[in-house]
């Protein structure tokens, strides 16, 4: 079996330069992040607030944490002192939130607007109008302690490429059109798309980070 390593590279070896990595790690024990650790790796990915930080708290201090799951407003005082990205943005409630307790630590945390791209009824996510609500309003410019820096998007789960394709397409168009919105705490550039089954197209698509779990780890 190849070792977390060897999957990494040759994950890493398939992406353009423009396309970064993170390892979602939820679900697997320190020991495994340890041991991605200590091969050089420091771009995690969890979707549990309490999880990412009893890990975050067992680990050493250089690691980037990736936020990539559905958040509660009630959980963000718990990651705000360390978080790196919080990808799974879906309400202004939440954005506010995020930015009430960045401000008591003293930073700023980069957010993305996670959009429903997905012909599928389980997803999270905002529709592109709720997005448009969010990048417009007069609050926006006043949360000083977020920025948002792009859009996160996930594909149906469906084996057929070309609705794969077609939705991330969409996304990209999207984050590109949304560029209209930068402005002093928007800077559309991050564009978080791509999982172990779709990276590859992701990729193509202009991804410029990628969330993988199982190519890496094995599945869950
Ligand atoms: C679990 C998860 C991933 C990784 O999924 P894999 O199929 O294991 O690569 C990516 N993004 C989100 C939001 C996830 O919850």
């Amino acid at each position: 079996m190849p070792s977390i390593a060897q999957n990494i590279n040759q994950i890493e070896q398939q992406l353009p330069q423009t396309t970064k990595l993170i390892a979602v790690t939820k679900t697997k024990p320190v020991m495994v992040l340890q041991e991605t650790y200590d091969a050089g790796f420091r771009r995690f990915g969890e979707n549990k607030v309490q999880e990412m930080t009893e890990k975050y708290n067992l680990l050493p201090k250089d690691v980037e944490w990736h936020m990539i799951g559905h958040l509660q407003s009630n959980k963000v005082k718990y990651m705000a002192p360390y978080v790196s990205m919080v990808h799974s943005v879906d309400s202004f409630k939440l954005l506010q939130e995020i930015n009430k307790e960045a401000k008591k630590n003293d930073r700023v945390i980069p957010c993305l607007l996670q959009i429903f791209i997905a012909q599928e009824e389980t997803k999270f996510g905002l529709s592109e109008q709720e997005a448009v609500e969010i990048l417009t309003s007069p609050e926006l410019s006043s949360l000083t302690n977020i920025t948002i820096a792009g859009l996160m998007g996930m594909a149906s789960n469906t084996e057929n490429q070309e609705q794969i394709t077609v939705e991330f397409k969409n996304l990209k168009t999207l984050f590109e059109s949304f560029k209209q919105y930068n402005s002093s705490n928007v800077e559309m550039k991050e564009l978080s798309m791509g999982m172990s089954g779709d990276y590859i197209i992701a990729a193509q698509e202009g991804s410029t980070l990628i969330r993988v779990g199982s190519a890496i780890f094995g599945s869950r």
